[in-house]
């Protein structure tokens, strides 16, 4: 089997790397803080000290950590992957980065011999957990074909979009229409509870109307309830998502970007208040206190 050095053992890194072990290769594996890692060691992982030391003969180097700044650290920092990952390294980012971080990156470590796939998901921690995230990847189709067998471990579906960067587009966009639909039913919701309207009769007319999206299905019965145990994803991260899709967006759009710019603003708000919460608890935001 191959040897895989896995970066970042976050919500969603935890159990990508825990594939890669189930899988049969050899896993080295680093993150900032290391009690993350403790039940990977148990599991067979080599603990690595740095992201530097992880990549050593690594033939994969996977990372899946928050952002533009975690990715630069653990590929081009001081102690960073790309110190020692050898040439032909299959070099794959799953963090949720920017468009110009994404392709600067992969022309950075291209220069230095690695192949570089642009590689965000989509899928919540469970998924991850059971390998069955879409990939959403901006590759080489000859790129795509070598990094194949290391993708298959933590993704069931594969979706190709074109050159580097070009998953990470689609990444974007993906979450910034997430973004403007869950800011959207909070308010919503908020005039509903406001205006008297019985709470579980407009969820049973949102669960059978047209405007619920799977976003909109998941986020209105934990809104309604206020119930948001077990965070999966973060007002933090919904935020810094929302804000990369707006400045691509402001590269792109001859009319700039309209709603985007106030889902943005809504998530920066929210990322304000709570940070390490779920994303849904927008709507305290919004409403009136009960
Ligand atoms: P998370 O639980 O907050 O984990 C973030 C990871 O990044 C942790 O390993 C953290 O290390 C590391 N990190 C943060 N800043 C760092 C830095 N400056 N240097 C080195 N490492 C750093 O986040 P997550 O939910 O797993 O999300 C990870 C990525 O996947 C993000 O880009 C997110 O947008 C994307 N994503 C998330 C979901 C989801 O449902 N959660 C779904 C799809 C995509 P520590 O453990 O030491 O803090």
């Amino acid at each position: 089997m191959a040897r895989v050095a896995f970066i970042g053992l976050g919500r969603m890194g935890h159990g990508m790397a825990g594939r890669y072990l189930d899988a049969g290769h050899t896993v080295a594996i680093w993150n900032r803080s290391k009690a993350k890692a403790e039940d990977l060691i148990a599991r067979g992982a080599r603990w690595a000290t740095s992201p530097e030391d992880a990549a050593v003969d690594a033939d994969a180097v996977v990372t899946m950590v928050a952002d533009d700044e975690a990715s630069r650290a653990v590929w081009l920092g001081p102690t960073g992957a790309a110190k020692t990952a050898k040439a032909g390294t299959i070099a794959i980012e799953c963090s949720t980065v920017s468009y110009d971080h994404a392709r600067e990156l992969g022309r950075e470590l291209n220069a230095r011999g690695l192949m570089y796939i642009d590689c965000p998901v989509t899928g919540l921690p469970d998924a991850a957990a059971a390998g069955k995230l879409t990939l959403l990847v901006g590759a080489d189709a000859a790129d795509l074909e070598r990094a194949r067998p290391f993708l298959e471990p933590i993704g069931s579906t594969i979706r190709h979009f074109g050159a580097v960067g070009s998953g990470t587009v689609y990444k974007l966009i993906n979450n910034l229409m997430g973004a403007i639909q869950i800011a959207g039913l909070a308010e919503g919701l908020a005039i509903a509870e406001q205006a008297g309207l019985d709470m579980k009769l407009v969820l049973e007319a949102i669960q059978g109307g047209v405007a619920a999206s799977p976003q909109v299905l998941r986020h209105s019965k934990r809104m309604v309830a206020r119930d948001f145990a077990g965070a999966t994803f973060t007002a933090a991260l919904r935020h810094k998502d929302a804000a990369y899709a707006v400045k691509l967006a402001e590269s792109l759009l001859a009319g700039k970007p309209l709603v985007a710019r106030a889902a943005v603003e809504a998530y920066a708000q929210a990322k304000a208040a709570m940070p390490d919460e779920d994303e849904g608890r927008m709507i305290e935001l919004v409403s009136r206190p009960k």
